[in-house]
Parts: structure tokens; sequence; C-alpha cells
């Protein structure tokens, strides 16, 4: 069921096309603050209402970034796993063509579950416009090494965790040099929060992946940390480390817990067990506003998602605006530094947690 109330969604489209038998949905929730912003996700099972809830998402994301972008969110039904990558680059193709009396005038495309830069590259050139969509190959440039795309391979999101992390213990009075951290998950997000935390000098102590945490009490060096992810597939593989169970990341001895990887990562039934008085939301949604509560109750300070994580959607605003790759990671600095600060100093005057700040500021700037 979608709900309908005084932010959106404007527009909600379903197409199809009988040659490719692509089927996707576009939902527009809110183009107050400008085209709406949201990535292409292409699951079996997505729906509707599913894309209508991730738009939302995206209108406060942008709103909270103070970006001119609104909320969007596109999903086509497919299987990508029984798909040659011609198929998948022809519904991609067909998508791209339906959408086009709406983009990129009123949305902007992006990469999501199973797309990425090579679908981008396809979604482009069916549009007929750069503009259509962000997240494109870096050798997809307007001329000749100006305004090129940029890839997630810069690793935005992590760049911007690692602000909202050094911000928030800032605001903590804490010395930087002196704190333990734990990262949960090691891949795009939380590989580069840790590249940039040892490019720093501070103490990593904790990661994991799939296969389980990794817990070195006198840290990792990261090159070896990044070589050994790559070529041995886990983290866990690191000499030395004390293996644990994934889920023991939550109770390790330490001041930060970044999360960076699945959701509903602290719960109902764990969230006692947390011991970190800092957690930086990398991944979305590692738990719900009722534990964040409770958290906070526990004197624990929680930087919400779409404040710590929204360096994604800043790099797509420096692609589609055109800035090169250094500009860009300036920029997501910058909105995420005063984002993050602007938050939790209104938290703390307010004495809310700082989602709640966060949603009130992106509501005054969509409205
Ligand atoms: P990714 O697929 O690159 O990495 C995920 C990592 O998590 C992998 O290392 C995987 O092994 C690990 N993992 C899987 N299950 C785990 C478990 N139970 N415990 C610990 N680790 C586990 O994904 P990503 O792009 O880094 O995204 C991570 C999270 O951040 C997701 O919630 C995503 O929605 C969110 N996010 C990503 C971006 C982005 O730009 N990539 C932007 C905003 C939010």
């Amino acid at each position: 069921m979608i709900n309908f109330d005084d932010l959106g969604p404007e527009k909600i489209l379903e197409v199809y096309d009988q040659k490719t038998k692509m089927h996707g949905f576009l939902v527009i929730d809110n183009t107050k603050r400008g085209p709406g912003k949201g990535g292409i996700r292409m699951t079996p099972s997505v729906t509707v209402d599913e894309v209508a809830r991730l738009a939302r998402t995206m209108t406060f994301k942008c709103a909270m970034a103070d970006l001119p972008f609104g909320g969007a969110k596109s999903g086509i039904v497919a299987d990508v796993k029984n798909l040659t990558q011609k198929q998948k680059f022809d519904i991609i193709s067909a998508f791209s063509e339906a959408l086009k009396p709406l983009c990129p005038k009123m949305y902007v495309a992006a990469p999501d579950m199973n797309t990425a830069e090579e679908e981008m590259r396809v979604f482009a050139e069916a549009n007929g416009s750069w503009r259509s969509c962000t997240g494109k190959p870096a050798n997809m440039c307007v001329k000749p090494g100006k305004k090129c795309g940029i890839p997630h391979e810069y690793g935005s999101t992590g760049f911007g965790v690692y602000h909202a992390l050094k911000i928030a213990v800032q605001h903590l009075g804490w010395d930087i040099k002196k704190i333990k951290i734990a990262i949960e998950g090691f891949g795009n997000v939380g590989s580069f929060v840790a590249k940039y935390l040892a490019e720093d000098g501070i103490k990593i102590v904790a990661t994991s992946d799939s296969k389980g945490v990794c817990y070195l009490e006198n840290g990792f060096d990261f090159k070896k940390l990044e070589e050994i992810k790559k070529k041995l597939g886990t983290v866990i593989k690191y000499p030395g480390c004390k293996i644990l169970p994934t889920q023991d990341i939550i109770n390790l001895d330490v001041d930060v817990l970044v999360t960076a990887a699945i959701p509903d990562l602290i719960n109902e039934k764990n969230k006692d067990k947390v011991k970190a008085k800092l957690i930086i939301e990398g991944s979305n949604i590692p738990m719900t506003i009722e534990v964040e509560k409770y958290l906070h109750k526990k004197g624990i300070l929680v930087v919400p998602d779409f404040v710590a994580n929204a360096g994604g959607v800043i790099s797509s605003y420096a692609e589609y605006k055109g800035y090169n790759p250094k500009s860009m990671l300036r920029l997501v600095e910058r909105k995420i530094k005063n984002n993050t600060d602007l938050v939790l100093k209104e938290a703390k005057k307010k004495n809310i947690i700082p989602r709640e700040a966060a949603m009130n500021l992106a509501l005054r700037r969509i409205k």
C-alpha cells in the first residue's frame, strides 16, 4: 500500500516493453527541491510499494544533504542471474526509452541493486542526455577529459562516513588518536572508511564481512588488510586476529562502531549488548528508530544513516554538475561536516535523538 501525504508521491509510472519483456516502475516522490534523484533497482521481487518507500527516503536524503534534488526511485522486475549481459542491457535500454518523457527533467537515475556503471552508460545512451543518470563510467565524458562519469569506485560514501565520524568525535570531546573503532562490513563503504581512518593514523581494532569478525587488539595495517580481502576473499584471514561470529561486532569493547553492511544489525534482541558509545550508520537502517531512542537513553550517540552516508548522493550531484573527482570529494567533505555538525548541535539543544533533528531539518528544507 502506497502512503500518499503532503510530500507525495507526485508521479507513479509503470512501464512494459513487449519486445524485451521489460517491466518496471518509476516513483517520483517529491520535486520541490529539484528533479527526483534515485537509483534503479533490478530484482525479481521489486514492487511499486518498495520503490515508493525508497523514493521517500531519497526525498529526505537529498534535502538533508542540501542538494537541489528531490526524491525518486525506479525498479525493474528481473532476475539478473538468468539474463545474458545483452538481455540485461536491452532491458535497461527499453526502460530508459520509456522514461524519456520524465527523464532528466523530473527524474535523474543512478545505480542501485544489480545496476552499476555500465548499465548507466546504456541508460544515458538510450535517453540521449548525459544528465539523465549519474554513476556513469569515468571514461564517459561530454568532451574528452571534461565532464566525465563518477563511478562508485571513488568511495565517496565511505569518505563521507569518515568525516561524520570525526565531527561526532569532536562533539563528544574525545581525542581521536586514543579511541578504538570497529567497522561492520568491509565492502565499498566499510573499506573506504577504514582507508581514510588509516591514512590519519586512527586505530581500527575490528572489522567484519559475511565470514566473520576479525579482532586485533593492536589495530590493522590497512594496506595488508585490503590485500588480504582482495586476494583471500575475507578479512578473517588477516594473520593474528581473533575470529568471532559476525553478530559479535556489536559487543566488542570499542568506543566507535561504524555500521557498513546489513539492515537491523542492532535490534530488540541484542540492543543491550552494544558497548560502543558512538555509532555511525554507514549502512542503511542498521536499527529501528525505537532502538535508536533506547540507545540514546543509555547515552549512546547515533549518527543516522541519511546524514552519515549521503556521500554517494552528493557525489551524484557533483557528477551531474560536471565536477571532477577531486572537487567531488571536497564537496562531500564540506556537506557531510556541516550537516553532521548542524544535526548534532540541534539534537543536543533540544534533547532529541539526532535522527529526529535531521528529519526536522530535512522537512524544513523541503517545505
Ligand atoms: P558491499 O556489497 O560493497 O559490501 C558489503 C559488505 O558487507 C561485504 O564486505 C560483505 O561481505 C559484508 N557483509 C555481508 N553480510 C555481513 C554480515 N552479516 N556481517 C558483516 N558483514 C557482512 O556494499 P556497500 O556498497 O558497502 O553497502 C553497505 C551498506 O551501505 C548497505 O546498507 C548500503 O545500502 C549502504 N549504502 C551504500 C552506499 C554506497 O555508495 N555503496 C551508499 C549509501 C548507503
